[in-house]
């Protein structure tokens, strides 16, 4: 995939009253959270090249260093990037500073969370929460049940006819299955007060 930075997808830096907050502490707490070297980014553009989801994101992973360098923490923050990474690392291997973009993503998205600062995209949050509950259960994905879930919340049939053709080929279980150490699983979730 190839893709080129365009005039629109500059970042930038004021908003609409002229003013852009920039907050240096922000800057500090990211990168002292993954002891991230984001002073290295020479801005090569290189993460957003092979980043093979960056089309779908309104600012780029490079912009993403950039923001926080600058530290625009609400435009950052709110973005719909940090939640559309899917952490393939691509980017991380390739990066010639060897900055850690899907660690930083995530402390992003934490950092969101922890924040309580909704962003543009509420439904990839809410789907991460859905996601890990299953695990908590059962100590391991019961997709099926997932995906039952999210059809009847967002009653998006779309993938219907994909979705019998997996059960057809044995490829969703109809039961749910477990794994040993659900107990230590379950501590994990204590740990990390997730519900
Ligand atoms: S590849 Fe690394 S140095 Fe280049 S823009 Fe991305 S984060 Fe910065
Ligand atoms: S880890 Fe995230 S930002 Fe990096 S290439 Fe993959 S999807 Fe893109």
């Amino acid at each position: 995939m190839s893709y080129r930075r365009s005039a629109t997808s500059s970042i930038t830096i004021k908003d609409q009253t002229g003013v852009q907050p920039v907050d240096t502490d922000f800057t500090q707490q990211v990168k002292d959270a993954g002891n991230f070297p984001l002073d290295r980014c020479y801005q090569c553009f290189t993460c957003t090249l092979g980043c093979p989801v960056a089309k779908y994101m309104d600012i780029k992973p490079d912009q993403i260093v950039r923001m926080v360098q600058l530290g625009l923490k609400q435009q950052v923050l709110t973005s719909e990037a940090i939640w559309i990474c899917c952490a393939c690392e691509t980017c991380v291997t390739r990066c010639p500073n060897e900055i850690d973009v899907p660690k930083l993503m995530d402390t992003l998205k934490e950092t969101a969370i922890r924040e309580k600062i909704t962003g543009k995209n509420k439904i990839i949050p809410k789907f991460h929460k859905d996601f890990l509950y299953p695990i908590k259960i059962f100590g391991k994905q019961y997709e099926l049940g997932l995906i039952v879930y999210q059809v009847l919340k967002t009653l998006d049939f779309g993938d219907l006819g994909l979705g019998i053709k997996m059960i057809l080929r044995n490829k969703l279980s109809f039961l749910p299955g477990r794994v040993k150490g659900l107990a230590q699983i379950k501590r994990i979730y204590e740990k990390t007060k997730q519900d």
